[in-house]
């Protein structure tokens, strides 16, 4: 627990840097930061603030809702105050509230009567912008933006180019004033429309549809506002009190639930994803349906919110400052946070080279815990300007690993040092060494034992020989203990020495004998993509395998000239070269020689053989040199097995889109990569589709 200096020095700190944050936002519409990472250093102020009451002051944004009215419009004052919402970021903190409303609501004897117990409206959370409309005699009179909650920006003329917001209400007798709340947005095909042709016309692009709505509203030429397409989905009404209209049965709705019904009666565009939820577990049932499904929307959400359905539940459970009890958002895991930086670390790989990795406070990103991100390599460490101590931005998308994309440097602590690779190699102490030709910095002792850790670790790996039982705790106390000295040494241990080790038995030593001998059955592809020799990844190691089925074939002709391994699909020169280094190199030249007695042919067997022979006279599929990557979920087949059908038809499987991707093949429930591919034009395929190119 920080101590009542350091959070006063952090509060500061935060307040300035979510200041600035909030005015780029709420009143240039231009977002210097991630919602995520404004929500994040906000709760962390919210908690210092808690912990430490006596530093809030009073320009705190805790202390004030949204941002100051434009002074381009005329201000206007809410009749009822326009509130934002609390927000839970997970369903543990959406029980919470749960229970809080629950406790809160307990006393409450007519509410328990009713049997109508925390009865909930779940809606999506529209990434737009609040608007309050009041209508006169049912005609809309005046529009306004939320701005600080008691006071928004009149924008009267701009909003009367939405199409979907009704001018004139549906009511025979209209009540004398009524107000109705919702959201509104920019759809996205009308977004990338506006940022492609702004980027045209050399202006700002906006971050996102919400910003474009919102700087769209404060438009002065109400003719823009018209040409963007902005819709409206509206989600609450105020009636004066004891209203009802006897020519058509409307009267004042008594819950949200039947709010939505009357406002669409009388004219509005209500989302109609709307549920009524009568429990917890249904209100996480709707979230999870959600996550996936708001991927196909039109427009964007970013998480959804759950109301007590009972008006007199909400009255009951009133207000905070800032929004009400009876609400909350419960936002969609983020993809990027802040974090402190706790320590940097260096991870040494197989082929020596040395990765900086970033050691933080453990933070939720797309719904996993993270607390360590590789940084890459020494550019990327100066590129982002690390120091110690640094508040930096992590980020990971959907599968993707886990990185560091940025340094809040507005929260660096003074006098902080900048961080840097290391001289010597942390595992061996040899002089690392930095060639010209490539960003990486690497460790040149081949007897490392980082090295050997993870050139065993590879081997054994799924993708590679498949051993299993032979997990990173076991390799580190082999090779600690000087065991194993080579990959071919694993398959001369016998099962009384491994049972002496650590958290190993003769039960499970004898196991592991007999995983390492019946991994000598693997195919030669695997075989050789075990040895892990640069940029031999398993697509291009079923290539080779395929093309030159013994190693002695592929050694004798990568020793020979670089060029006799080019003619091979996906081999250029890098890999070309790299074959040649590390054939001739004498150690591996031994490790071929240990590995041949200890039991691998490293060749294929004679049913490879016929399987190779069978792919080369059917001829090439439509597949055939083309880079494919997977994402979302397939139904007829495992991701794996359709990797395999696809390299089987000469494809490659890549696992991130770039210009070169030929095919996208999507599955359910598939995310960013889709989003991705459709920006860069890749074609994008469904399972049926894949197996009909794989059958021509
Ligand atoms: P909010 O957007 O988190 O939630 C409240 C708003 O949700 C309401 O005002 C309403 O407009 C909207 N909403 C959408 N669907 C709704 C529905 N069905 N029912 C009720 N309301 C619905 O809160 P906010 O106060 O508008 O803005 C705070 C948010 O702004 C923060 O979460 C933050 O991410 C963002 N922000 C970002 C920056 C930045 O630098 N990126 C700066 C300041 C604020």
């Amino acid at each position: 627990m920080a101590s009542l200096t350091q959070a006063s020095i952090r509060a500061a700190e935060l307040r300035k840097l979510l200041n600035k944050a909030g005015h780029a936002y709420y009143v240039l519409d231009s977002p210097v930061m991630k919602d995520a990472i404004y929500d994040s250093l906000y709760k962390e102020l919210l908690d210092l603030e808690r912990q430490y009451p006596s530093i809030i002051s009073s320009d705190s944004p805790s202390q004030r809702l949204g941002g100051l009215p434009a002074k381009d419009f005329k201000s206007s004052k809410h009749r009822i105050p326009l509130l934002s919402l609390d927000n839970a970021f997970n369903l543990l903190e959406l029980k919470a509230w749960h229970s809080r409303i629950h406790k809160l609501l307990e006393s409450d004897q007519s509410i328990k009567r009713r049997d109508r117990y925390l009865e909930m409206v779940g809606e999506l959370k529209i990434d737009g912008n609040a608007l309050a409309l009041s209508y006169s005699e049912g005609v809309l009179t005046k529009a306004a933006t939320r701005g600080d909650g008691s006071e928004g920006e009149e924008i009267t003329a701009n909003v009367r180019t939405i199409p979907s917001i009704p001018l004139c209400l549906q009511i025979k007798n209209p009540p004398p004033w009524l107000e109705v709340r919702g959201e509104a947005f920019i759809p996205n095909t009308s977004f990338a429309a506006i940022n492609k042709d702004r980027d045209l016309k050399g202006e700002n692009q906006f971050a996102n549809p919400r910003n474009a709505c919102a700087g769209t509203l404060r438009q002065l030429d109400p003719k823009v506002v018209a040409s963007r397409n902005l819709d409206f989905f509206a989600y609450s009404v105020h009636l004066p009190r004891e209203w009802i209209n006897q020519s058509n049965s409307l009267s004042n709705p008594k819950e949200q639930w039947e709010a939505l019904k009357w406002l669409q009666k009388v004219g509005f565009k209500v989302n109609p994803n709307n549920e009524l939820l009568k429990s917890v577990d249904e209100v996480e049932r709707f979230f999870e349906k959600w996550e996936s499904k708001r991927q196909k929307l039109p427009y964007e959400t970013d998480g959804v919110v759950i109301k007590l359905n009972d008006f007199s539940q909400q009255q009951e459970a009133g207000f905070t400052q800032k929004a009400p009890r009876w609400a909350i958002a419960l936002k969609y895991p983020a993809e990027e946070a802040p974090s402190k930086l706790i320590k940097l670390t260096y991870q040494i790989g197989r082929t020596g080279v040395v990765t900086p990795v970033a050691e933080f406070e453990p933070v939720a990103l797309a719904g996993t815990s993270v607390s360590r991100a590789t940084l890459h390599n020494a550019n990327r460490l100066v590129a982002i300007d690390l120091h110690g101590g640094d508040t930096i931005v992590v980020r990971k998308a959907g599968e993707i690993i886990p990185e560091v994309v940025r340094v809040l440097k507005e929260l660096r602590p003074i006098n902080a040092k900048p961080l840097e690779l290391p001289e010597y190699c942390p595992e061996c102490q040899t002089k690392l060494s930095r060639s010209d030709t490539e960003a990486a910095t690497r460790c040149m002792n081949t007897s490392c034992p980082a090295i050997l850790r993870g050139a065993l670790r590879h081997w054994v790996s799924k993708s590679a020989l498949n051993v299993e039982g032979l997990g990173s705790k076991l390799i580190t106390q082999l090779v600690e203990q000087g065991l194993v000295k080579s990959i071919a040494n694993i398959y001369e241990l016998n099962a009384e020495r491994l049972a002496k080790l650590e958290r190993m038995g003769i039960k499970s030593a004898k196991k592991l004998i007999i995983a390492l001998t019946e991994s000598k059955k693997q195919s030669w592809s695997r075989q050789l993509y075990g040895l892990g020799i640069q940029h031999v990844g398993e697509a291009n190691a079923k290539a080779l395998a395929k093309a030159f089925p013994s190693v002695n074939e592929l050694a004798e002709k990568a020793c020979q000239s670089p060029e006799l391994t080019k003619p091979i699909h996906g081999i250029g020169d890098e890999i070309a070269n790299s074959l040649k280094n590390w054939f001739s190199n004498p150690i591996n030249q031994k490790l071929i020689t240990d590995l041949k007695r200890v039991g691998f042919s490293l060749e294929a067997t004679e049913e490879e053989r016929k399987i190779i022979d069978e792919q080369i006279n059917k001829g090439e599929s439509l597949a055939h040199g083309k880079i494919f990557v997977i994402t979302g979920t397939l139904s007829s087949f495992s991701r794996n097995e359709a990797k395999t059908l696809i390299e089987n038809a000469g494809g490659k499987v890549t696992s991130s889109i770039s210009a070169n991707t030929t095919f996208l093949i999507a599955g359910e429930k598939a995310g960013n990569k889709l989003k991705k591919a459709i920006a860069l034009n890749i074609k994008i395929l469904n399972e049926f589709e894949l197996k009909q190119l794989l059958s021509t």
